[in-house]
């Protein structure tokens, strides 16, 4: 019988280390801020399914969100009422701008009048930004995806929904540029963004999460009223700057539990 204890503390420490269990709740008066990308189906064999949440999935997180009272803001507008903000505040991003933000995410959010902040790549069509991070993410699977058109931007901006921030003219990683390159990244996608549009972009994200203090400085000089990383965890805004906010992570690998865990505590696991 000794292989079957075992194997039980196997399974108690795998299940463990996916679950953190000991972990506690981050208090419900810190607004949470979600990282999407894809809502789409996953592509067999292909590497980027993590980055594909599905839209069966996807519903099933909003409803729980819904259901559960939580109440859906803009990044602009989670940073505008930082400091009255009810208990159980939530936004939701999604980096990049795919065409599934736009033709599977939208009539999700609209059923559940849900708000949500897209992080727009001014120059996204036909780019491989992938190998911008890792030289052998050169596949062109994030390539072929299809991007938003700016017609679609326009329709997303026009249902009331949705914020557009800037994600940078081309998702180039900011620490192999210069600094006037990243002063046309930052500012120069924001320019755009506000001319195409005819709006305010007042929200900015650092492509793959990358980002020094020189970066700040000119999100915060170009007048930018907050941006996101890829840090995982949930921020007191009272008490943070507003210009390296950590997100929540969703990935198209969690289950509703997982997302109910992570909306709770930041994290799933020990460091997911
Ligand atoms: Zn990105």
């Amino acid at each position: 019988m000794e292989w079957l204890f075992l194997i039980l503390v196997l399974i108690f420490i795998y299940y463990s280390y996916k679950y953190a269990w000991w972990t506690k709740s981050v208090s419900f008066s810190y607004p949470r801020v979600l990282m999407y990308h894809m809502i789409s189906e996953h592509k067999k064999g292909t590497k980027f399914n993590g980055l594909r949440v599905s839209p069966l999935e996807f519903e099933k997180q909003i409803k729980f969100l819904n259901d559960d009272n939580w109440t859906f803001f803009t990044m602009n507008e989670l940073i505008l009422n930082k400091d009255n903000l009810p208990e159980k505040s939530i936004a939701i991003t999604f980096d990049d701008g795919y065409e599934d933000n736009y033709t599977n995410a939208l009539p999700i959010l609209k059923k559940y009048n849900a708000k949500a902040t897209i992080y727009l790549v001014v120059d996204r069509h036909d780019r491989e930004w992938s190998s911008k991070r890792k030289k052998k993410n050169s596949s062109g699977e994030l390539k072929r995806e299809s991007k938003l058109s700016n017609n679609q931007v326009k329709e997303l901006i026009e249902s009331g929904l949705i914020e557009i921030g800037s994600h940078t003219m081309t998702h180039d990683n900011l620490s192999s540029l210069s600094k006037i390159e990243k002063e046309h990244e930052i500012f120069n996608s924001k320019k755009e963004i506000e001319k195409e549009f005819n709006i305010k972009c007042n929200s900015f994200c650092y492509p793959f999460g990358i980002y020094d203090k020189e970066d700040v400085s000119i999100v915060r000089e170009v007048a930018y009223t907050n941006a996101t990383t890829t840090e995982k965890g949930i921020d007191d805004l009272k008490n943070k700057t507003l210009f390296e906010l950590k997100r929540v992570t969703i990935s198209g690998k969690d289950n509703i539990f997982a997302f109910k865990i992570k909306i709770k505590r930041g994290l799933r696991g020990v460091n997911k």
